[in-house]
């Protein structure tokens, strides 16, 4: 997948920024920085590389305050055991995702849907997404009067998902998949189907068409999420840009599943 290069902001006030570690069906990790706050977003890449990552940020993995966890599909879990074990910090995930998954048994702190839960500076909003996983979930972000929204794996959303992300000075939002792409791919019919349902992706247009309904003219980045490596690429996304005239002038980045994003500023 090519990368574009993020032009670095400078900003004045405190600290409040994000970074996507790696993004994709191999491993998703994204950090959220808040002054002395920092939390990361899913635990998917295996440990050698979620700590190569990390490293490549200059990160001490112990400096991390907490972990969210969105469900419980290995490319969102994969590192968090032998994570667990060289850093017991608290990690978040409902009910139902804790089940779930096989990783960790210790360290878990429940969120609730619709329920804002403080972690260090920062006030996370845990959100309901569509996804064939148990109570997947997905967050927003405010810190110093600013707010950041995070959505991956979801097949469709509602007005309840556009309430949650409205005023969002930054998103990361997936697009999976462009339709024709996905159609005429390598996948089986089942997974085709699976992928395309209310309880898969997102392709392209729906992420589009999600993000010009939250119309929000405050959104200064928009990083693209789970682009698939089979069944998408960088022209098919610029061409469903091209169908929602309102959003030509929003700044956006391609989530990488192999190089770690520049740190954006929200
Ligand atoms: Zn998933
Ligand atoms: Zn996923």
């Amino acid at each position: 997948m090519e990368t574009k290069e993020a032009p670095v902001q400078t900003k004045t006030g405190r600290d409040f920024s994000y970074a996507v570690l790696g993004s994709g069906s191999k491993g998703n990790a994204t950090l959220v920085k808040a002054e002395n706050t920092l939390i990361m977003i899913d635990c998917g890449l295996p440990i050698d590389l979620l700590m190569e990552r990390l490293d490549a940020k200059n990160i001490d993995p112990k400096s991390i305050t907490a972990i969210l966890i969105s469900h419980e599909h290995g490319d969102h879990v994969h590192g968090l055991g032998d994570f667990n074990r060289i850093h017991d910090c608290p990690i978040y995930m409902t009910k139902g995702t804790y089940y779930a998954q096989k990783q960790v048994k210790k360290n878990w702190s429940k969120v609730i849907y619709g329920e804002t839960v403080s972690i260090g500076d920062v006030e996370v909003f845990p959100f309901c997404v569509s996804h064939d996983s148990r109570m997947p979930s997905h967050f927003t972000f405010t810190f110093d009067g600013r707010k950041f929204g995070h959505l991956t794996d979801t097949g469709t959303f509602g007005q309840d998902m556009i309430n949650s992300l409205t005023d969002c000075d930054a998103l990361a939002i997936e697009f999976n998949y462009d339709d024709q792409m996905l159609r005429q791919g390598i996948y089986p019919d089942w997974l085709k189907k699976r992928v395309a349902s209310d309880l898969g992706h997102l392709s392209n247009d729906q992420a589009f068409e999600l993000v010009s309904r939250i119309n929000n003219p405050k959104l200064q980045w928009l990083v693209m999420l789970h682009i698939s490596l089979k069944n998408n690429s960088v022209d098919c996304i610029e061409n469903s840009l091209k169908k929602f005239s309102s959003l030509d002038k929003i700044k956006t980045y391609y989530a990488d599943q192999f190089i770690p994003s520049p740190w954006f500023d929200i």
